[in-house]
């Protein structure tokens, strides 16, 4: 903190705002694109559930490889949904990284299982396979790796350890859209994954939705029945829900029609906004290697097998994380801790009784991390300011 002052007093006078997200440009140019789609929602009076989800899925589905994709309301329903269509419910344990978004192990829960946590790889941020196979018992039922940040968990290594005990690989794909291990699309190596439409994703839309995404064609039935009150065999265009059977108690997570219309039209420019985001995350690299302070920068991890990675995130770890952010934040630059608490140590799972020092990794990444701003939105000169500033915080000048 008392860094973070001095500094200050000798820095220029305050630049441009940075925030953490925004995609007001980025819509603007858009916009033609999403205006008649809305319109024709509107007209057609059809607002959830409806055509152009059907089509978004279709067009998802071209895109990412899979066989199905079921939109629903949120990435965070989807994983439950998938977690239940796959055969995850009471009595089974499902093995979870300690550090993640809280979802990933909210989501076990909602199935009706139990989570239980092991240590991520401190590369990769992502659930280390050793210690997965560590967290089995006679109860486990399944392996739920999150991919976060910029690439996938070890799917190779996961995939051995799944099949050695028997055990259903779920991904939490949520954050990794366009991400593929040996050409395979995030979250279709496994089971099953998920997409998260959540705003600040690569592909964000207005509001929440998001997908299960499958090849196998019993999941995606029985996840296109939760999503929607239990219905088997109904398509997306299906109406009314009320004057059918459920054959077993689901969810209303149906994806608005709305949400749909956006997001397709943003799939339209995925390829693009995904190559903006590697470049500027290489920037960011270019600019803070060698930073003082600054302990890791993103790290990509050699693998066996060809890996496609997508900067969502560009996470670095460095020292006297809080009052960096506090610097950043008192000269206009926004940041985000991803994420600021292990999972096992969350007050909701107190029950469980974890306790500090059982998942060393997770814990440092909690302490270290924080996500720099990264959106196709962002411009080459935010990223040089922001570098700056981190440089001048640790008293190396703007090098
Ligand atoms: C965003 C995210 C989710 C949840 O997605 P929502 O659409 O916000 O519900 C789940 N897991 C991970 C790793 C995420 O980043």
């Amino acid at each position: 903190m008392e860094q973070a002052a001095t500094v200050s007093g000798f820095l220029a006078p305050q630049g441009a705002r940075v925030p953490f997200f925004s995609q007001a440009a980025g819509f603007t140019e858009l916009w033609p694109r999403v205006e008649p789609l809305l319109r024709e929602v509107v007209d057609r009076g059809k607002f959830s559930h409806g055509p152009l989800v059907a089509a978004l899925e279709r067009a998802l589905a071209s895109w990412t490889g899979a066989r199905h994709v079921i939109g629903v309301n949120s990435g965070t329903d989807a994983l439950a949904i998938l977690l239940r269509a796959t055969g995850v419910g009471p009595g089974a344990e499902v093995v979870v990284p300690a550090f993640s978004f809280f979802a990933t192990a909210s989501a076990v829960v909602h199935a009706g299982a139990r989570p239980v946590f092991a240590d991520v790889d401190p590369l990769s941020h992502a659930l280390d396979p050793d210690a997965a196979a560590a967290a089995v018992t006679r109860r486990t039922r399944a392996l739920l790796p999150a991919h976060l940040f910029c690439q996938t968990a070890d799917l190779g290594a996961l995939t051995e350890v799944a099949e050695r005990y028997a055990l259903t690989l779920v991904e939490d794909s949520a954050e990794a859209i366009g991400m593929r291990w040996d050409g395979v699309h995030a979250g279709l190596v496994g089971a099953g994954g998920v997409l998260s439409f959540f705003p600040t994703k690569t592909l964000g839309a207005l509001g929440d939705a998001g997908a299960v995404i499958t090849d196998d064609d019993r999941v995606a039935e029985t996840a296109a029945a939760l999503r929607h009150h239990g219905r088997f065999g109904a398509t997306v265009d299906d109406f009314p829900a009320i004057s059918t059977e459920s054959a077993v108690p689901g969810l209303n997570s149906k994806m608005d029609d709305i949400q749909a219309a956006v997001l397709l039209a943003k799939l339209g420019t995925l390829d693009t906004a995904i190559t903006r985001r590697a470049r500027l995350a290489l920037r960011y690299t270019e600019r803070l290697v060698g930073c003082p302070g600054v302990r890791r920068l993103p790290t990509l991890v050699r693998r066996d097998v060809d890996t496609t990675p997508v900067f969502y995130v560009y996470l670095v770890e460095v020292d006297h994380r809080d009052s960096l952010v506090r610097y950043l934040a008192a000269h206009g630059v926004e940041t985000e801790v991803y994420y600021p608490r292990p999972l096992p140590l969350q007050p909701a799972f107190a029950h469980l009784g974890h306790r500090r020092g059982e998942f060393p990794r997770a814990e440092k990444a909690c302490a270290c991390a924080v996500a720099l701003p990264l959106y196709p939105d962002l411009a080459d000169d935010d990223v040089d300011r922001v570098c700056e500033l981190v440089r001048a915080f640790y008293g190396g000048g703007g090098a």
